[in-house]
């Protein structure tokens, strides 16, 4: 496979962009090589810059849950874009998706719309400090939920992979107002809520944690979490950002049936274009501006493209079957390539979750950050390398999830298990 173009496009991004890349994520810092630069996509295939396909499981890190260019979403954005891009003032289409939003997601009694998934968490944060009037939160190891400034302490994902705990840059005075705790260890929140409870403004979790690769909450952690912030008064976000409407049509919460006081979502709301919302209980939104104080704008919020092509996918998604089709194709690939390994004697641990899944390269069960990281991520830089030259593209980390589309057919899945196989082989 010749990646010539792709090598002096990285030549000159390097030149202009820090690491030639604007998410750290899309480097291959952690698996060697140097990145691909795509060039198109459709269904479950991209294209890179010399014309070589791979199969892909990392679909914008998730939000291409269609795959890509869906028909009906390319053309309802067609539609839209001759209409404006952008006015700055209310449109239909956010009435549109926020109703959408808050039908499979009854406990968003009030929504607001944001541009990324960073700034629902930021804003969501914000909001549960204005509203409790307390300064602490308490976010596990491991867990991403963007880049804001709270939120960067012991932080999952790109962080995860490049082994930097904390960021430089974030004041220590603000960093010292964010407790973390390991994820599925209850009795550590419950020792946390003990000496801290009555400042703790809120807990914020991914309720399915996929920014270490994907770890399963342990039966009982999430009701633990909803009995011991109530107790304390603290607000619970959940924050979505990944498993809402991936996992179920109502992410986590209809999935595990424990509702939060907060919820923050992004990736597949934006169909691909940049969005996030964030939303709960209507005493607690009702603090926002311009009905409260607290303060939250954006130039581009609800923007009408991006708020387009939500509706189309969610409207996509909600058709009968969508889910259970995942689930089916999700299971084949997680079951095939762990059988896969099992047969060339390669030690992994699998974990999944409808459409979201990660084999870890290691022998112990992980069940938190700790456990993730014994992992040996030189293996899984090989297992990387080896099914990316076979044609399929996963992400360039140990620490991250895979992700499978309605567009993925059987025989993509028989072709990665068949890829795995042979990458195994090589280990
Ligand atoms: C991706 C992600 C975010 C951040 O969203 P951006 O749109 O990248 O800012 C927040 N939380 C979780 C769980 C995520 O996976």
């Amino acid at each position: 496979m010749k990646r010539k173009r792709s090598e002096q496009l990285f030549e000159q991004a390097q030149r202009l962009i820090p690491g030639g890349v604007n998410s750290p994520v899309r480097a291959f810092k952690a698996v060697g090589g140097r990145p691909i630069f795509v060039a198109k996509a459709r269904g479950s295939k991209i294209w890179d810059a010399d014309g070589n396909t791979y199969l892909d499981y990392v679909l914008s890190w998730g939000p291409m849950i269609l795959g890509h260019a869906h028909p009906h979403v390319v053309r309802a954005i067609r539609a839209a874009v001759s209409n404006g891009t952008s006015y700055g003032a209310p449109t239909e289409l956010e009435v549109r998706l926020a109703g959408r939003i808050q039908k499979a997601f009854p406990s968003m009694e009030l929504i607001r719309m944001v541009s990324s998934g960073t700034e629902a968490t930021m804003s969501a944060i914000r909001l549960a400090r204005g509203f409790t009037g307390r300064d602490t939160i308490l976010k596990f190891d491991g867990c991403y939920h963007g880049h804001a400034d709270s939120l960067l302490v012991k932080a999952g994902s790109g962080l995860a992979t490049l082994g930097v705990p904390d960021s430089p840059g974030v004041p220590a005075d603000l960093a010292k107002h964010t407790l973390t705790a390991p994820y599925n260890d209850l009795s550590a929140v419950r020792k946390i809520f003990e000496l801290h409870g009555r400042k703790i403004a809120c807990l914020i979790v991914e309720p399915v944690a996929a920014n270490m690769g994907v770890i399963l909450p342990k039966e009982g952690f999430l009701q633990g979490l909803r009995d011991i912030t109530r107790h304390y008064d603290s607000l619970l976000i959940f924050d979505e950002v990944i498993t809402g409407f991936r996992i179920a049509f109502g992410g986590a919460q209809e999935r595990f049936g424990i509702l939060p006081d907060l919820t923050c979502l992004g990736k597949i709301i934006g169909g691909g274009l940049p969005v996030g919302a964030y939303g709960g209980r209507r005493e607690i939104m009702e603090r926002i501006a311009p009905l409260g104080p607290v303060y939250q704008a954006g130039t581009l919020s609800g923007n009408p493209l991006a708020v387009t092509a939500g509706i189309e996918t969610l409207k996509l998604l909600s058709r009968p079957g969508v889910y259970r089709k995942l689930e089916e194709r999700s299971k084949a690939l997680s079951t095939g390539w762990a059988d896969a390994a099992k047969k060339a004697g390669v030690a992994v641990f699998g974990t999944r979750i409808a459409s979201l899944m990660t084999l870890f390269f290691t022998n112990r069960a992980v069940t938190d950050y700790a456990t993730a990281k014994t992992s040996d991520t030189k293996a899984y830089a090989k297992f990387f390398t080896a099914m990316l030259d076979q044609g399929v593209y996963l992400a360039p980390s140990q620490f991250e999830a895979a992700f499978l589309s309605t567009a993925h057919t059987d025989a993509d899945i028989e072709k990665t298990v068949k890829a795995a196989y042979n990458a195994f082989q090589k280990m």
